[in-house]
């Protein structure tokens, strides 16, 4: 009998926990041929996340969870769960229900029967979500796949249902700065996708905002391409360009109006134009820094405080 680990982070998950749980339970429980363990990963809530995992899991023996010491993030949560899960599959889902459980059985039908290694699921619309979000994000993803060559398709999710030798590839990439879609393509295997449209979050609210967008595009782009490091050459050439062109301006004004004049107004601008590009370039070699130092320091990715259900 193949056992599924059907890995779950939760950061102040208290009100969508318990439909996740009956939904999910439900559903997995009708896959043939299969057995269920749940992992839970309790990403240092601050509401009763813990006590209803502390009770499932006394009342489920399938149901096992982590809690984290403080809130590290949901791709260090998703790491940990995959590390503690001992399924032949691994499948990661949302505790809000917008992952419909609905998917598993096709999932496991796609894994098991149709030679793939990864069943992904990805949203045909972003419904119920805020325009300008939903079409940075989707600029995103475009954009990802041009400058970081990796297949990210718009609406892919972080849902899907992965063979063992698979999970433990995304387990062997180790790094600090984790971005699993990243990863996920980076390791390869053949990968299925279903379409779904869009579901909206069944209790509680979105624990993200704009920043905290920015900040995980950030960690796709500079975690899998160098080419905004290489935006510093593209820079070197246009500055040269822009100080030759005024160089050659100013000898051409020199000869024709026989004084070198007195606007001082295209250095200054050439000046600034210049400061500009260098401390762009400054910058962005500070975040490939920033992002090396926290690797080398080789911080743990999580730290738990607690846990139920494991050996
Ligand atoms: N999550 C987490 N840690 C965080 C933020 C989110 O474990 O720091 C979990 C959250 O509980 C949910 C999933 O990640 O299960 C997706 O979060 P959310 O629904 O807020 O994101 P959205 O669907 O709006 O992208
Ligand atoms: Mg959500």
């Amino acid at each position: 009998m193949d056992k599924i680990s059907i890995i779950v982070p939760c950061f102040n998950e208290e009100e969508a926990l318990p439909l996740f749980y009956r939904r999910t339970a439900e559903v997995a429980g009708r896959i043939e041929g299969t057995e269920t363990e749940f992992i839970f990963v309790d990403d240092g809530s601050s509401d009763h996340t813990l006590e209803i995992l502390e009770t499932l899991a006394r009342q489920d023996k399938r149901v096992k969870y982590l809690s984290f010491s403080r809130n590290f993030g949901k791709e260090a949560a998703m790491y940990a769960g995959l590390s503690h899960a001992s399924g032949d599959y691994c499948a990661i889902l949302d505790a809000d229900l917008q992952d419909p459980p609905e998917l598993l059985g096709p999932m496991y039908h796609t894994v098991t029967q149709e030679g793939y290694d990864c069943c992904g699921a990805r949203r045909t619309d972003r419904k119920g979500e805020g325009g300008l979000r939903s079409t940075l994000s989707s600029g995103f993803y475009k954009m990802m796949g041009k400058i970081c060559k990796l297949n990210l398709s718009d609406g892919e999710r972080d849902f899907r249902m992965m063979s063992r030798k698979m999970a433990d590839a995304v387990l062997e990439v180790k790094e600090y700065n984790r971005y699993l879609k990243g990863i996920f393509s980076f390791v390869g295997f053949d990968t299925k996708w279903i379409e779904f449209p869009n579901a909206e979050r069944a209790a509680g609210t979105s624990k993200w905002n704009i920043r905290s967008l920015f900040s995980y595009a950030m960690e796709g782009v500079f975690s899998f391409s160098s080419a905004p490091a290489s935006l510093a050459t593209a820079g070197s050439v246009l500055s040269f360009c822009a100080a030759a062109a005024v160089a050659a301006g100013s000898i051409l004004y020199r000869i024709t109006a026989g004084s070198w004049g007195s606007s001082l107004l295209p250095v200054i601008l050439l000046i600034l134009v210049l400061n500009g590009i260098q401390m762009m370039v400054l910058g962005i070699l500070g975040q490939y820094l920033s992002r090396d130092y926290l690797e080398s320091k080789n911080r743990p990715l999580y730290i738990i405080r607690s846990q139920a259900g494991f050996e």
